[in-house]
């Protein structure tokens, strides 16, 4: 049972069963600030009060929005759970100083530490691969295995992607210039902008649904996006799927792998609600909780004991490049005035 609250300019909902009121005392809740709007996570929080009777207040708005309220709140902030995607707006969480490290044997043992923060202010809940997608029909395209290769002339009016500026691609240009310097950066993305098939529009979804009327031969996208399609109980939707080839970047021996997109927690420096909310992150990484993400929103798990969705599994595996909270979150302004002053709007 839900129950919609309002407030300024942010959506609040109170989860799980018997309804407390909006004002209920604190005790026997957890309340998540969550920048994730995925029908999967109220499954989760669900799941979460089912198991423990501590139900969930959830407040749904912007990462950047949250992180200033949260902020701004104080310490009387009523937050305890901080959960976002992109691992830049998880350090800006931690550099805003709105967490603290949660410190917990099972978030270190269930979660590798490359998808944690070093100092253990957060860790990814799951993650989505930014991968080339291509037309089967075309056939895969030649020369084509690593982000640096969208660049190459060959590919002159074949890509289409969304605008630079959503943090998919800040991030995935902030990881570019980790590992390749900013001339390098520069000179990629002004390839890519000269590669564009047509102007950047839409969402992710929109990049690879243009291939089959043949506006695009490439895409980039995240993977969650095309496995929707593949679990959709509508035919035309399975041949999407189907016509859909991917690629996954940077898998040759001693490359750093395919950038992710992590989702990701953190327990909030002012939390009142210290111990159901050590018990929340606790049971992200369980694996019901996992199966959740994984099954429900097509996301790869952060742990190793959970299936992989099928339409999910059937691109394939791959290695993904280990996360740097801090590092993207420092690259990503420099990240997008690169993009856009090689053209990449
Ligand atoms: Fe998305």
């Amino acid at each position: 049972m839900l129950r919609r609250v309002l407030l300024p300019g942010l959506a609040a909902l109170l989860l799980g069963s018997p309804l407390a009121h909006a004002q209920a005392p604190a005790r026997g809740e957890v309340a998540v600030y969550s920048a994730r709007h995925y029908d999967s996570d109220r499954r989760l929080y669900e799941a979460f009060t089912r198991e423990t009777g501590i139900r969930v207040r959830l407040i749904e708005g912007d990462a950047d929005q949250l992180i200033e309220r949260i902020r701004t709140e104080g310490q009387n902030s009523p937050a305890d759970v901080f959960i976002t995607v992109d691992a830049a707006r998880l350090a800006r969480a931690k550099d805003a100083g709105i967490t603290q490290p949660h410190g917990s044997a099972a978030v270190e043992s269930r979660v590798p530490a490359g998808l944690r923060d070093p100092q253990g202010h957060w860790f990814a809940i799951s993650q989505r691969a930014r991968v080339v997608m291509y037309d089967k029909q075309r056939g895969l395209p030649e020369g084509l295995t690593r982000y640096e290769d969208l660049a190459d002339p060959r590919f002159r009016g074949q890509i289409c992607v969304r605008a630079a500026n959503h943090p998919y691609n800040v991030s995935m240009a902030a990881s570019l210039l980790a590992a390749d310097g900013a001339e390098a950066t520069e000179a990629w993305a002004r390839g890519v902008a000269q590669n564009l098939a047509r102007p950047p529009q839409g969402g992710d979804r929109d990049q690879f649904r243009a291939i089959p009327p043949g506006q695009c031969r490439l895409a980039i996208s995240n993977t969650y996006y095309l496995a929707a399609f593949g679990a959709s109980d509508a035919p035309a939707d399975r041949e999407l799927f189907q016509r859909i080839g991917v690629i996954f970047p940077n898998q040759g021996a001693g490359d750093r792998g395919a950038h992710v997109n992590v989702s990701g927690a953190a327990l909030v420096r002012t939390s009142p609600n210290r111990d159901n909310a050590a018990r929340f992150l606790d049971y992200l990484t369980t694996r019901e909780a996992q199966e959740v993400l994984a099954l429900g929103n097509m996301e790869y798990p952060v742990v190793d004991d959970v299936p992989l969705h099928p339409a999910l599994a059937a691109m394939g595996r791959f290695r993904a490049e280990a996360i740097n909270g801090d590092r993207l979150a420092a690259n990503a302004a420099e990240a997008l005035r690169i993009m856009q002053r090689a053209g990449w709007r």
